[in-house]
């Protein structure tokens, strides 16, 4: 089987990657599987400038094409925060029971039809010699008023999804994977997925 090298210690992309990649014929690996794990710093204000610095890094390290993902949480009444501090909005080191506990402090007397938000994923893929490629996903939904669910990471659990009428933790990963934003974005890629990799 083929491999594709994805620049994230988050296990809980790493899993879905996993399940999408499989699909295609492709196993992933990630930095955790490195023989001296690096942590890439993230020092960019937008998606595609976050995704940029961690395949181009890994590319060029490993001098292999690289897929990196760089994803959050966009809620319009927070004027689109968390947006790229998704994973830190609580402050560095806090879990994600903190950061959507964050998140539902900030919306406790916000109305249910302003509650409307996004996931975004964008996809960098590095590889030597060639320009750095961006796709890019979203995934429509609402903030709950409570987590629901136990599957997925992040903020699944108070990402309400009108249509299915739950949050997107009350998914199985295949069925995120249908409707995600990074599910979006992997779609985009099967195309010229023999090219890149
Ligand atoms: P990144 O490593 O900077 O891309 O961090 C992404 C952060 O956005 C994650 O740590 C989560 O907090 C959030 N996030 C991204 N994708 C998802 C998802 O599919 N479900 C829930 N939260 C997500």
């Amino acid at each position: 089987m083929k491999t594709i090298w994805i620049a994230t210690r988050n296990e809980g992309k790493v899993s879905e990657f996993r399940e999408m990649f499989s699909k295609l014929g492709y196993q992933v690996k990630s930095l955790n599987d490195l023989a001296e794990p690096v942590d890439i710093e993230e020092t960019g204000d937008t998606f595609e400038e976050n995704a940029r610095i961690k395949s181009e890094t890994l590319s060029e390290m490993l001098q292999e094409p690289v897929l990196a993902d760089d994803s959050g949480l966009v809620i319009d009444s927070l004027n689109g925060s968390p947006g790229v501090y998704s994973a830190r909005y609580a402050g560095n080191h806090k879990s994600d029971a903190d950061n959507m506990q964050k998140v539902l402090d900030e919306l406790k007397d916000t109305p249910e039809e302003e509650r409307t938000a996004r996931f975004i994923c964008v996809l960098a893929i590095s590889r030597p010699n060639h320009k750095t490629e961006f796709l890019k996903g979203t995934c429509e939904g609402e903030i709950a008023s409570e987590p629901a669910g136990e599957n997925g990471f992040g903020y699944d659990p108070i990402f309400y999804l009108p249509e299915r009428k739950k949050t997107m933790a009350q998914l199985s990963q295949e069925e995120k994977s249908k409707i995600s934003h990074r599910g979006n974005a992997i779609k985009q890629l099967e195309k010229n997925i023999r090219e890149l990799f």
